[in-house]
């Protein structure tokens, strides 16, 4: 496996092992790895013939109150993992080889980004599709996974590679969640035992809502209004928003709509979750 920490020498080898006929596979990450993280790098191995990791805690997706300088690094345990999973090349930059001096351009988000993350974290999604955009031009990856884990987040992605002609496939890989249910997070490392058992209601009413969806018990608003209840009665959480929404649009669901998926974030103490659970419903009811 090899480490590579300038943009340029990727590009080189990136070039190289297309001209080669080669397929390429991009897991981007920020390096606080987990079982979510290496389903990723498994469903790249399976598919392409060369894999590239990328660690790079991306600055310009937090904002100013959130948690960039507590965010965990734990670079030779990652490095370790990756090998572990047969992963080619890691490309590892330092942060003024992606933002150097004088950086300036970024990507616009539109609708997609505005709502649910983007509410509370106005800048989140311009951070993430501007660094995406600069890791697609620098590993020229013919498909690049994102976890469903981030739901909006690969929405965003898929659009922006939509929209600007980006010639390679998004693919969103399943949540992987603990034994208990809670989606596997970097950020599960800063909860307590009560804290990560508080945490556990997320995964709870997500399901329980999800489940009633499908027996057809509530509309999509009336889940929604059950689910926001019963998060916000929970023990120790604070609730940002509980919603269900369309599965490809975000936008809020008709009576007619099939393909949704609830969303939720909560803060529990300083640490702020998010989860999803998608919901097909059968046609015909
Ligand atoms: P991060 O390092 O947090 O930026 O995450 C890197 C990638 O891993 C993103 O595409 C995430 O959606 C994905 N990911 C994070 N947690 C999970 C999970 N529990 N299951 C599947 N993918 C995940």
């Amino acid at each position: 496996m090899r480490v590579l920490r300038s943009p340029a020498a990727v590009q080189r080898w990136a070039t190289h092992q297309r001209e080669s006929g080669h397929t390429i596979g991009l897991v981007p990450t920020m390096g606080a790895l987990h079982e979510g993280h290496l389903s990723l790098v498994r469903a790249a191995r399976h598919a392409c013939n060369q894999v590239v990791a990328t660690i790079f805690v991306n600055p310009t997706q937090f904002g100013p109150t959130e948690d960039f300088a507590r965010y965990p690094r734990t670079t030779r345990r990652a490095l370790a993992l990756l090998r572990h999973e047969e992963c080619d090349v890691v490309f590892m930059p330092a942060g003024d080889q992606m933002y150097p001096a004088g950086f300036q351009t970024y990507v616009v988000t539109g609708d997609l980004a505005t709502d649910l993350e983007g509410r509370d974290r106005p800048t989140h999604f311009r951070g993430v599709t501007t660094i995406c955009l600069k890791l697609f031009t620098i590993c020229k990856p013919h498909r690049a996974y994102f976890g469903q884990k981030d739901y909006q987040q690969a929405l965003v992605v898929r659009r922006m590679v939509a929209d600007l002609n980006l010639d390679l496939v998004v693919k969103i890989c399943p949540t992987v969640r603990e034994s208990d249910g809670l989606a596997a997070s970097s950020r599960n490392r800063h909860l307590g035992p009560a804290d990560r058992e508080r945490a556990l209601a997320i995964s709870r009413v997500l399901f329980e809502q999800a489940r009633a969806l499908r027996n057809g018990l509530y509309t999509a608003r009336a889940a929604e209004r059950r689910g926001r209840q019963a998060l916000s009665k929970a023990a120790g959480l604070r609730l940002d928003y509980f919603s269900v929404r369309q599965a490809h649009s975000l936008a809020r669901p008709g009576p007619s709509d099939r393909d949704l998926v609830l969303l939720a974030a909560a803060r529990v103490g300083r640490t702020r979750l998010i989860d999803n659970v998608r919901v097909r419903l059968n046609s015909g009811r």
